[in-house]
């Protein structure tokens, strides 16, 4: 039998801000893994649970960088997160990509700034697979604005800036360069709606200036 460790020895003393980062990945991994297209129930029930156990934990482990079982958890939770995503991503990871080597920005900190530009974009496409998942996250209400509401505000508590021009410089000519880079993405295939090149500078042009669609 072969029993795999994971190892927390080291892990609680993460510089606060990183830890946030890391989590809002796990966040999109299970998140673009669930909503992607394609049909693979096993990794939609780990990234829904996944998912859950972001939700219960995250803040906790990010207030509280010594609460060893929040930081268990939220390793499980990445874990989850990148188990689930064999079944694919999406357009949170294709913008991310391009951001993440060209400017150097944290790609957990771009991931959680462009998740609700993403998410309202494939709002079509995903509706019904989004109002499951607030049902299994239990919050106030069934529906996609609530799930959207929820991910706004976790931003807000977690201070991750609301707009992409917040923390990267970037010049309307830089769009076109960043938009090809995004289309090419390994990740850019497995989002649920099919998306374009216009549509990355769509979605680009909306994360700098802060608009939902
Ligand atoms: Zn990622």
């Amino acid at each position: 039998m072969i029993i795999t460790e994971i190892s927390i020895d080291g892990y609680e003393e993460v510089v606060h801000g990183v830890d946030k980062k890391t989590g809002m990945d796990a966040l999109a991994h299970n998140l673009e893994a669930y909503c992607a297209s394609g049909y693979h129930p096993m990794a939609d029930g780990i990234a829904l649970e996944g998912m859950s156990l972001i939700k219960k934990w995250l803040l906790i482990a990010v207030n509280e960088g010594k609460n060893l079982e929040a930081r268990s958890a939220m390793l499980v939770a990445a874990t989850m997160g990148s188990t689930a995503f064999q079944k694919g991503l999406g357009a949170i990871h294709s913008l991310s990509h391009p951001v993440n080597s060209v400017y150097n920005i944290h790609h957990g900190l771009s991931n959680a700034i462009f998740m609700p530009y993403v998410l309202t974009f494939n709002k079509k496409e995903i509706e019904k697979k989004i109002i499951k998942l607030s049902e299994y996250l239990e919050l106030e209400e069934k529906s996609f604005q609530c799930f959207l509401n929820w991910i706004l505000d976790l931003r807000k508590e977690l201070r991750i800036p609301h707009k992409l021009s917040d923390v990267a410089n970037i010049k309307t000519n830089e769009i076109d360069k960043l938009s090809l880079m995004a289309l090419e993405d390994p990740s850019t295939s497995g989002n649920p709606k099919k998306l374009s090149l216009k549509d990355m500078k769509l979605m680009y042009k909306y994360s700098l200036e802060g608009k939902l669609f």
